[in-house]
């Protein structure tokens, strides 16, 4: 047994422990668990616990469904709140076949395989996610329209925002599971929060993002309140995007920072950001994987009103550009390892591990075959006719799911890193909701036809 297990096993025991949960996360981003007594735990450390996959989204076949839930020790964190004494602990697992061999259903898997990719070319990649999100009064189940908690702002500080208290708490829960805040305020929209996650390795955001959609639904419950993380709830604000800054490191040096070059970008850090450019398109199911996302991306005018909201629609990047794709942030003098960018189009409902793979080898790709990053958009994207827009080369993200699943069926990127598994389940699943949304007479049409024609 190694020192990680041993420490898991002895604070089970110093802080009468009696639940273990084991969480993993299915190919759409669901978190899963499995409850496991302690007594079970150093056979779980062994062999892992079996359970039957076919019931999970994306995992098995009926006919092959025994799979296995192996902890990772270093995930192990005590759950915080208050409803669950006994002591309650979790720990995030891999995903394994019945030989023992890792499950190519497993996004957790999936990030590790490009993660390892990348590590054989001698980088390591670091992620810092801003996740938006809403807080509603109710959850409404028949399709009608929700409530915003609250009628603040951005960055509003008022005493009835019942985001400050909803924060605060939060906070104190996300950091005593290990998980550091950079930064958090009131958005834009009534009731819209954004709390921003210290830059760690991509493996261990993707498993902070898992945590912190639980603990943030976990603490609204709390307060009486219900948290979303739908891409766009309301068609007259903003949508909830998921920023995400990127890094890569060869050891402790940043790979994109270059002294002296524009924007401090290396040559590393431009062909990066050629990379997500070229293939945003047929990564973008991933990165945006719901019907509704597309709202977000095209929700109304993303100037006026705040209803777009600042997410981005058209395929550019820019130095300090908020309307582009892929924003290189204000480089920080003196701070020779901060250089980094911004990729804007990425939502709140994605899964953060698919996403954060993809986005990854989308990036690699650009390094590897040393593309030629185009000319910045210095202009406010979204101002310019689409004329403007093609004479200086720069073509729309997809503008619905549908577009998306096409451009990413043809796509040996999104194959290669997904695995066949994940690449035709996720298509197949994501067709399927195309089909049915696609299907759907809606109150938009209904309205606008019904009283004329
Ligand atoms: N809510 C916006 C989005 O959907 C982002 C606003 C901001 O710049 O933080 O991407
Ligand atoms: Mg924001
Ligand atoms: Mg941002």
């Amino acid at each position: 047994m190694d020192k990680q297990q041993e420490f898991v096993l002895r604070t089970l025991e110093e802080r009468d422990i009696r639940f273990v949960r084991l969480w993993f996360t299915d190919v759409l981003g669901y978190l899963k668990s499995v409850a496991v007594a302690p007594a079970e735990l150093e056979q779980a450390f062994d062999e892992g616990i079996g359970f039957d996959g076919s019931a999970i989204e994306g995992f098995a076949r009926v006919y092959e469904s025994d799979m296995i839930a192996k902890p990772d020790p270093g995930t192990f964190q005590v759950l915080p709140w208050r409803a669950e004494a006994p002591g309650t602990a979790r720990m995030f697992c891999d995903i394994l076949m019945p030989d023992g061999s890792p499950s190519y259903a497993d996004p957790r898997y999936v990030l590790k395989r490009a993660l390892a990719k990348t590590s054989d070319l001698g980088f390591t990649f670091y992620t810092h996610p801003e996740i938006e999100f809403y807080l509603l009064k109710d959850k409404p189940l028949d399709g009608g329209r929700p409530t915003p908690a609250d009628n603040s702002g951005y960055f509003d500080h008022t005493p009835q925002n019942v985001g400050m208290d909803f924060r605060r708490q939060a906070i104190t829960m996300l950091e005593s599971m290990g998980i550091s805040v950079e930064f958090s305020h009131h958005e834009g929209a009534p009731g819209q929060q954004e709390i921003d996650l210290r830059y760690a390795d991509a493996l261990s955001t993707a498993d902070n993002i898992m945590t912190f959609r639980l603990v943030m639904k976990q603490v609204a419950l709390e307060q009486g309140v219900h948290a979303t993380f739908m891409p766009k709830p309301f068609s007259e604000y903003p949508g909830s995007g998921m920023h995400s800054h990127l890094s890569l490191f060869e050891g402790d040096r940043n790979a994109f920072y270059e002294s002296g070059s524009e924007f401090q970008l290396s040559k590393v850090g431009r062909s990066f950001i050629a990379g997500l450019l070229r293939h945003a398109g047929e990564i973008s199911a991933v990165t945006n994987q719901w019907v509704n996302s597309y709202k977000r991306i095209w929700g109304g005018s993303q100037r006026t009103a705040g209803a777009g909201g600042e997410a981005p629609s058209y395929i550019c990047w820019g130095h300090n550009n908020r309307s582009a794709l892929i924003r290189v942030p204000m480089y920080k003098p003196g701070k020779t390892g901060s250089t980094r960018i911004e990729v804007r189009s990425l939502d709140s409902g994605a899964n953060p591990y698919l996403s954060y793979a993809v986005l990854l080898a989308a990036g690699m790709k650009g390094i590897q075959e040393g593309y030629e990053l185009p000319a910045g958009a210095d202009d406010d994207v979204w101002a310019l006719t689409d004329a403007e827009r093609r004479a200086l080369g720069i073509e729309p993200l997809p503008q619905n799911l549908g577009e998306a699943i096409t451009l990413m069926e043809r796509s040996e990127l999104v194959a290669e890193t997904l695995g066949e598994h994940v690449f035709d389940f996720f298509l197949r699943n994501k067709k399927q909701e195309w089909e049915e949304y696609r299907s759907q007479v809606t109150p938009f049409e209904l309205m606008k036809n019904l009283p004329v024609l």
